[in-house]
């Protein structure tokens, strides 16, 4: 048994919807029970070592214990092409992507740059990603590995493209299906692999690709099915001419029966109000994705038309079309992409959508996200005063908030001093 002792933050209820103080939690003199690898108690630290004298103690003193953080939607092959310059994202794909995500066939290579991925997610405190592979099985195999080496929660699958891609990434309608199945037989929820049926998005997939991975979906309704969903103008015109009598985009994956409960859809800048109320209805996940819609410029995502639907939300990084692998920077630029919204986002809200809000659009709101019993011990301990600016402007704060807003608008993987994964912890 251990104990962590430390500024224990966790949430009762989501703070969108329910005052900031009803819905978070922080126990200043806090202590958590971790068991083989499952929290057991949350409660003050003299409480629980009164209870339990024999644990072990990891004292982390004045810093912050919260989750771990939660990336619900990135592309690993995509980290060797990270900041590359000057294109929107079809000339990306075909410019950078593309050649970069062919490499995945060697078994070495892909194992490579899942380890790296991987190694970097939790030096940044995310201890939980779901990912697009490439097209190549091996590019599956190699992630779920790497995840499972590091006893990691992971969602992954191998992307399906069965048109307007080089020949050298596409499958077929029967390869994509067959490929995936077996993908799902091999890895789905093994450990703690959670597999998603991934049709990269409707562009790059004819009608019958989109059928028979509907088809695959409802064989295993609980895997995950995460796509992308009008991320740029430019992209949804080329869906409308690719399907032309879809009513809107998210209709062309309604009609294949792409969107239910455990879809998760990427980007979702541009929906008209039906899309909206589709993906209400359906009770659908969106990631959200700041750095990457600013850096590839496709737009502001509106976060308060989510919530007004009450629209699942998570937060992302789309590394490499993002710019950080970091949850910190990623909650900075939600907050500065909002507040052209002129909606602004408080502390525990960046805090909510990174965790408990990841985990609930990926159908693992009952295991990772929060410090609650019976919940993953995946837990991350940061540093409110991890830099001289951070630590002058913590030093003024008046209450709890003005202290641990700095660390998420300037904070980066300085902050984090040690991430837990499974009850071990993996960095110090
Ligand atoms: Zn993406």
């Amino acid at each position: 048994m251990k104990i962590l002792k430390g500024i224990v933050l966790s949430f009762n209820k989501n703070p969108f919807f329910n005052n900031i103080e009803d819905s978070v939690n922080i126990v200043e003199d806090g202590g958590i029970l971790i068991n083989d690898g499952i929290i057991e108690e949350v409660n003050n630290f003299s409480a629980i070592k009164n209870k339990y004298p024999l644990a072990k103690i990891y004292d982390y003193g004045k810093y912050l214990i919260t989750a771990g953080f939660i990336d619900c939607h990135m592309h690993y092959p995509q980290t060797g092409i990270i900041s590359s310059f000057g294109k929107r994202l079809i000339d990306w794909l075909n410019e950078y992507t593309f050649p970069e995500e062919k490499k995945f066939i060697d078994p070495e290579y892909a194992s490579k740059i899942a380890s790296l991925t991987l190694d970097l997610c939790l030096q940044n405190g995310t201890t939980t990603v779901s990912s697009f592979c490439t097209s190549s099985p091996t590019s599956v195999n190699q992630f779920f590995e790497e995840a499972n080496k590091r006893e990691m929660c992971v969602v992954a699958g191998k992307t399906c493209m069965d048109r307007n891609a080089p020949e050298f990434l596409l499958d077929t309608v029967n390869s994509s299906y067959d490929e995936s199945k077996k993908l799902i037989e091999k890895w789905h929820n093994t450990n703690r692999l959670v597999y998603a049926i991934s049709p990269r998005f409707a562009p790059t997939s004819t009608p019958e690709q989109l059928e028979c991975l509907g088809n695959l979906w409802s064989e295993h309704p609980d895997c995950i099915m995460q796509t992308h969903l009008s991320e740029q103008l430019e992209e949804i015109n080329w869906v409308k001419q690719l399907y032309p009598k879809a009513e809107n985009y998210l209709s062309v994956y309604e009609k294949f029966n792409l969107v239910r409960e455990n879809s998760i859809f990427g980007h979702c800048i541009h929906l008209s109000e039906k899309e909206l109320e589709i993906l209400e209805e359906r009770n659908s996940s969106v990631a959200h994705c700041p750095t990457s819609n600013l850096f590839i410029g496709s737009g502001v995502f509106n976060l308060r038309s989510f919530n007004e639907k009450k629209i699942k939300v998570g937060l992302a990084t789309d590394t490499g079309g993002g710019t950080f692998f970091s949850m910190l920077r990623t909650m900075s630029e939600t907050y500065k992409v909002s507040q052209l919204s002129k909606f602004s986002i408080h502390a525990a809200q960046l805090l909510w959508l990174a965790t408990m809000g990841s985990s609930a659009s990926l159908n693992l709101e009952n295991k990772i996200g929060n410090i609650e019993k019976n919940y993953c011990a995946d837990l991350n301990i940061i540093n409110l005063s991890s830099t001289k600016e951070i630590e002058q402007r913590k030093n003024q704060s008046n209450n709890i908030w003005e202290a641990i807003f700095p660390t998420l608008i300037m904070g980066d993987d300085r902050a984090i001093v040690s991430t837990w994964v499974n009850g071990n912890e993996v960095k110090v």
